[in-house]
This record gives C-alpha cells, structure tokens and sequence, in this order.
C-alpha cells in the first residue's frame, strides 16, 4: 500500500522563497512489519549477499555495558555485523551512481564504538552492488554473539515515498528515509560532513529511533490517519536517547570512506 506524507501544515516556501534553491529529494521509507526477502527491500531483512563472500565482523573496540545475547537464531560468530537496510535503486530512485549500481546495502555492528565513527553507536559498513553479479547467496548470514538489543532493526518492508526537503527544521521529514538533507544540529556543534578528499559529503541513509512523535504527527502518513500511534517506531531501534544517526557517502568515489553523524 502506498504510503503518502499529508501537505505541510506551513508554506514554508511562501515564507522563505530563498529555500527553493535548495530543494532535495529523500525518500521516506515507510518501514513497516513484514516478510521481506533477498529480492525486495528492507529494514533489518535478509541481504542477497553472494555465498562466496564472506560475511563481515567488526574490529574495533566495544564498550560492553549494555551488551546482551543476540536475541536471533543463526550461527553465532564474534562481532559478526547485521543487515540494517537493502535498497533496490528501482524503489529508491535517486541513489548514487546507477550507471553502475542497483542495489544497496547497509549493515552495522550492533553495538557501542567508544572510537566509533559517530562514537558510543552503531558502526556502519555500505556495500555498493549491481543485483545480476550477486550469483548464489548465503543460505543464512550469521549473528553475532552479544548486541545492545537498541540496536537490532525489527524486520520490515518498505514503502517508499519520494518528498522534496529543505534545510529547515519543519521542512524534513523524520522516520527512516534515505538521501534527502543533513539532521538539525542540536546535541553537537555543527561541523562540515567533508571526506578526506575535501568533497562534502551526502546524507545516504537515516536511521531514527521512531517514525513520528507527538511534535512530528503531522508527518504521519494520510492512509494511516486513525491509526494513533500503531505505526510509529516499527523499526524499533533507539539511538541514543531518541536521537538520529545519519551515514554519509562522498559523493566523488563509492570507496571513499562513509561517515556518520548523531543529531
Ligand atoms: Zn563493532
Ligand atoms: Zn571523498
């Protein structure tokens, strides 16, 4: 089912007709319970991750305090990383270089990082893919032996929305969306996302502990009007204390390193 974000309650461009030079598309994602598979879409859903590739584990240091058994079957294997998001480019037009790619995913290590890119978080790995090359996949990824459950995505379909967003805080959508515009700086000073390059970097995916709350109902989509708050955290992950984590791409080489950012 479509998924449609209702008129903003404001005109912002009415007020602010400058903002208009800096229209971005996102895409909100729309997570909701489900069954996905290596060919659809997903938050927390299985990858078509190729069986002759092996699965990757996270080396860096981890803060233990509040690790806990993974709570999903599988093949235990130390610091073994999750799925946190595959998106097909056909779902999500707008993702980088499609002459070359159709297919992204986004793992993480579902645990604390004191060194972390974005410190005491989840530590993201992308893997850029073109779905044909991907031949047989594993039957089954492996999980990890301890997590901080905060940390582990129910598993979801999407339903994609594409919006225009501005850099403004009333005009970008909360929820997990991916491109679209930076978070609003509010627990750290602000800083320019630049790689080592020097290009500045490019929201790619947000991931968000919750899809609206009482300040941001109006975002709620108009096919689910009266549905309260039924629909509201279905990813159920909790970054920080109900803080955003965005992951970032530079945009001159999908091999330059991806950075993250807690708003
Ligand atoms: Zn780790
Ligand atoms: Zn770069």
């Amino acid at each position: 089912m479509t998924r449609t974000t209702p008129p903003r309650p404001h005109d912002l461009l009415g007020l602010f007709p400058q903002l208009d030079a800096q229209a971005r598309t996102a895409i909100r994602l729309h997570p909701r319970l489900g069954e996905p598979t290596v060919d659809t879409s997903s938050i927390g859903g299985p990858l078509r991750w190729p069986a002759d590739e092996p699965w990757p584990v996270c080396g860096l240091e981890h803060e233990d305090l509040c690790d806990e058994p993974f709570p999903d079957p599988g093949e235990r294997v130390p610091e073994a990383l999750i799925p946190v998001a595959q998106l097909y480019y056909r779902d999500v037009p707008g993702l980088p270089w499609p002459d070359r790619f159709d297919l992204l995913q986004v793992l993480w290590c579902p645990r604390d990082h004191p060194e972390g890119e974005a410190p005491y978080n989840p530590e993201f790995l992308v893997r850029w893919r073109t779905a044909r090359s991907v031949g047989a996949t594993i039957e089954s990824a492996p999980v990890p032996l301890v997590c901080n459950e905060n940390y582990v995505p129910t598993r979801c379909v999407l339903h994609p929305e594409a919006i225009t967003e501005y850099p403004h805080r009333d005009a970008q959508a909360p929820g997990w969306k991916a491109l679209g515009h930076g978070g609003v700086w509010g627990i750290i000073d602000p800083f320019p996302v630049a790689c080592d390059c020097g290009e500045l970097q490019l929201p790619l995916l947000t991931a968000v502990s919750g899809e609206f709350d009482g300040g941001t109902g109006s975002w709620q989509p108009v096919e689910e009007a009266d549905t309260g708050w039924e629909f509201a955290d279905p990813v159920d992950v909790l970054i920080g204390r109900g803080y955003t984590l965005q992951l970032y791409y530079c945009p001159a080489a999908e091999d330059h390193p991806n950075r993250a950012v807690m708003f």
